[in-house]
């Protein structure tokens, strides 16, 4: 328990009492074991050296001049930054001290004198821990506190972020739900496109069978149809010749209208089997220019031409890949469409060409009577007219064949146009 001088003093501890005697016994004695007393006389010089620098004790007379001990004591509990330093009052065996008053200001403890060093020394030493104790106590406190308080504020970032995160999964939930549901739309949707296009392929397949075997019947009915019309129209003739003189004007009128009949049924059976050839064509498909394409149709139709004195404009065309004979067809049947539903003036026919989605793209417009919107779609179904065979003469299957070479050429065919203003008929060929 000895200070040896070099050691830290065990505690601080203010020693205040108005009797010189007492404060140098009690100093000397401190010293002796190891503490650093200081020592006052009065109240004002220990308030004083409390503010300055708090001891970590005080042993407090109560009976002094001025001030007592207790007021000093009083004064000591109301200043926060002394209120903690343990006070210990000092009492002389003959004053009245009250010890109830004592603990109600704030004291830890008493010691009467004349008093014994060991006693005094044990209460210093057990308040000093105590207060040690104490002061540890309030540290850890303010560490357990300031531990709390991090631990809570990491709990309301946590909790704030486990918000966040079940809104997110909310969030996620519900747009899975959503995908899911349209997924099951998509699926449906496909199973329904699935089904219509297994629909579709088999009408498909039941409208090609159906279409070979009217071509079928189309090709045996006009081919077999031929002999018997050709009978029928060269007796008609014969009659006509031999016999004219002989037979009334009525008569001579009938057999004219056989005449005129079997012709027109002649071109009727041409033109079908035309038609029906078109599909029955084993040609392989070559490289075919288009000029000399053009220039064949246009000298096939060179007495029309010159008869109504038409124009046809056209620029360098392509070589495209098909059936020569079928596109000469096609292009006589248009350029002749296009010369023949003309207005009083002369028609005037441009054939221009342009690459279109990987294709070549034609058109053929021309300066004739147009034909109306409601009209333009059915024109290319086979005996489809407009008119009449004494406004303009045909058998409406020249567009059909039209678009059956089309579509073998793998493309299509289709008008623009409007009444009084001319038509282009556009097709496309690969
Ligand atoms: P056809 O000429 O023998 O009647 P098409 O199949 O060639 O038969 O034509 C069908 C119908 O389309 C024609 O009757 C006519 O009314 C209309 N048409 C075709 N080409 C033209 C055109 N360039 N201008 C106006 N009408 C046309």
């Amino acid at each position: 328990m000895n200070n040896n001088g070099q050691e830290t003093p065990l505690g601080n501890i203010l020693v205040v009492d108005d009797t010189p005697e007492n404060l140098r016994l009690l100093s000397t004695m401190l010293i002796q074991r190891g503490y650093a007393p200081r020592c006052v006389i009065n109240g004002q010089m220990a308030l004083r050296a409390c503010n300055s620098n708090p001891p970590d004790l005080i042993l407090l007379d109560i009976m002094m001049p001025d001030m007592n001990g207790y007021e000093v004591c009083q004064h000591l509990k109301s200043e926060a930054k002394t209120r903690e330093i343990p006070v210990i009052f000092i009492s002389a065996k003959d004053e009245v001290f009250d010890k109830v008053n004592a603990f109600a200001v704030g004291a830890v403890d008493y010691i009467s004198k004349p008093f014994q060093f060991e006693e005094v020394l044990a209460r210093i030493e057990s308040h000093l821990t105590l207060r040690k104790l104490q002061k540890q106590l309030t540290e850890q406190n303010v560490l357990l506190q300031e531990e709390i308080n991090s631990r809570l504020a990491v709990e309301k970032v946590i909790h704030e972020k486990n918000t966040i995160l079940q809104q997110e999964i909310s969030t996620r939930r519900a747009v899975e739900q959503t995908l899911q549901e349209q997924n099951l739309i998509l699926q449906q949707e496909i199973h329904n496109r699935q089904r219509a296009e297994s629909a579709l392929l088999k009408s498909n397949q039941e409208l090609a069978r159906s279409n070979a075997e009217l071509e079928q019947f189309a090709y045996v009915a006009s081919h077999d149809l031929q002999a018997p019309l050709a009978t029928i129209a060269s007796f008609a003739q014969l009659l006509e010749k031999r016999y004219q003189d002989r037979l009334d004007s009525q008569a001579n009128k009938f057999i004219g209208n056989i005449v005129q009949g079997c012709t027109r049924m002649q071109t009727l059976i041409d033109d079908l089997l035309e038609y029906s050839r078109v599909g029955r064509s084993r040609k392989p498909f070559q490289p075919i220019d288009c000029n000399q394409v053009l220039e064949q149709a246009i000298a096939n139709l060179q007495a029309v031409i010159s008869d109504t004195q038409a124009v046809i404009n056209y620029s360098e065309l392509p070589v495209v890949t098909g059936d020569i004979s079928q596109l000469i067809q096609l292009f006589q049947n248009l350029l002749g469409n296009a010369i023949k539903y003309r207005k009083a003036t002369s028609p005037v026919v441009g054939i221009t060409v342009c690459q279109h989605e990987n294709k070549w793209l034609f058109s053929i417009s021309d300066n004739g009577i147009g034909i109306a919107e409601q009209h333009q779609e059915r024109i290319f179904q086979i005996f489809k007219r407009l008119h009449t065979q004494r406004e303009y003469s045909g058998t409406g299957i020249g567009l059909a064949i039209c678009q059956k070479i089309v579509e073998r050429h793998g493309g299509s065919i289709w008008v623009e146009s409007e009444p009084g203003q001319g038509s282009t008929f556009h097709f496309t060929i690969t």
